[in-house]
């Protein structure tokens, strides 16, 4: 059969600053899913976007082929209102683990479709793998009746959820152009909106640690994003939250799903408490869901823990074993005394990325007990000697270069100076 386009011409049209044309987006993105398209062709149309971008209808269209590549799953079955969050990523961002049980117990129906981290953020679904039996791949029909049993359900998504954007990710990630913000936008907004929620809260990360260091960029990707979601019949919230500073007191897997269950118990580090409720109250709110109770009095009565063990329970985990602990650990001590200014969420990233808490390639194995342990965070004081941070691993050569990238990492000042950090929340967007 003749193809209705050469991809050569639509490459041209955007390497010259033009526009694509609805056929065209169609055609290239169906084309390029089933192969018809070349790699190198690809590559180099997601350069021309990265380098011309795209105006919303291209946005908009580009982000329907990609939901139209694949399934688009639906909820019709579970009787309460589905809301789901996403996060744009970033350190120590276990967010997801207490909050879809949280909103759970506070009368929503989380159907949240996860990732595997990459470079130096984490992924919830490696954190959940650290917990004995869990298993995050389960079939629609599983995922439906874990949705139906306990209010949430957090699995991988399957092969027929927009395969465009599968090929796509991959194929960005070694050509240098995820951070364009059509193709992130279009990239998030496709899995998200085939994944069927009807409302949804986006947690645009910015600051040191996060894709979009630039809080003006942020506020643009998040603007976009909302406006994908509300096209798409979606109700659509974002909050752009600060990432200079790592979130809570952990940075990789199994020490990330013990500070959520210490939060889920009524306790762990405030930022995190205080963004998890937020986050509950925001999705409750978008999807019109008259909260059975509170979220934060769901934190400190049990109901939330409750929902979690169970959910953790139905996809064959044990919610009371022991998680892995790393067999070596260092204790980083502070130089000098005074008060933590500064601490570089990337740098904590990295270093826990390096320990072997992430994964350079995709497909590589991650430690479920690798990564770091902050003892103290700006605005604290500390004293010479006193501890920073626990590094863990089970490969005692990683420290080395651990080590070298939190170099620099914390700022220590004894004359005053303020601390220089991001407000938790900078800014809400709708429409
Ligand atoms: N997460 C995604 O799913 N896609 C992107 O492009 C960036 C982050």
């Amino acid at each position: 059969m003749a193809e209705a386009f050469a991809a050569v011409e639509i490459i041209a049209a955007k390497r010259d600053k033009g526009e694509l044309t609805d056929p065209q987006i169609d055609w290239v993105i169906d084309a390029y899913t089933r192969g018809a398209v070349a790699e190198e062709q690809m590559s180099a149309l997601l350069m021309a976007i990265l380098l011309n971008g795209m105006n919303s209808r291209e946005i908009s269209r580009w982000t329907d082929a990609m939901i139209r590549s694949g399934e688009r799953m639906e909820w019709s079955a579970v009787k309460r209102t589905t809301v789901d969050k996403h996060s744009t990523g970033g350190v120590g961002d276990k967010i997801t683990l207490p909050l879809a049980p949280l909103v759970a117990a506070c009368g929503g129906a989380v159907p949240q479709l996860s990732g595997r981290g990459l470079g130096h953020t984490g992924g919830t679904l490696d954190k959940l793998e650290s917990i004995p039996g869990w298993r995050a791949s389960l079939s629609n029909e599983e995922m439906l009746k874990v949705l139906q049993d306990c209010g949430a359900v957090i699995c991988a998504a399957g092969a027929g959820l927009a395969p465009a954007d599968k090929k796509l990710y991959a194929l960005r990630d070694v050509t240098a152009t995820v951070e364009a913000i059509p193709l992130i936008a279009s990239s998030i907004m496709s899995k998200k909106i085939a994944e069927g929620t009807s409302a949804l809260i986006l947690d645009v990360k910015t600051g040191n640690g996060a894709f979009m260091s630039d809080p003006l960029k942020a506020r643009e990707l998040a603007q976009v994003m909302v406006e994908l979601g509300e096209r798409a019949g979606v109700k659509t919230r974002a909050l752009i939250t600060a990432m200079d500073v790592p979130l809570g007191l952990t940075a990789g897997n199994a020490l990330e799903v013990r500070e959520s269950v210490e939060v889920l118990a009524g306790g762990g580090p405030s930022d995190v408490v205080e963004l998890t409720v937020l986050l509950a109250r925001e999705m409750l709110d978008a999807g019109k869901i008259k909260p059975l109770m509170d979220p934060a009095d769901a934190l400190m009565n049990g109901a939330a823990m409750d929902h979690w063990r169970r959910m953790i329970l139905a996809q064959g985990g044990d919610p009371d074993a022991a998680l892995p602990v790393a067999k070596e650990k260092i204790v980083v001590n502070a130089e000098s005394s005074g008060e933590i200014i500064e601490m570089n969420a990337m740098k904590v990233g990295v270093s826990a990325w390096r320990l072997g808490a992430g994964r350079s390639r995709q497909g590589e194995k991650v430690q479920a007990g690798a990564g770091i342990e902050i003892h103290a965070k700006p605005g604290q004081e500390i004293k010479a000697g006193q501890p920073l941070f626990t590094l863990h691993t089970d490969e005692a050569a990683r420290f080395e270069r651990a080590l070298e990238v939190l170099d620099g990492a914390v700022r220590i000042s004894s004359t005053g100076e303020k601390v220089e950090r991001l407000p938790l929340i900078l800014e809400k967007i709708e429409r």
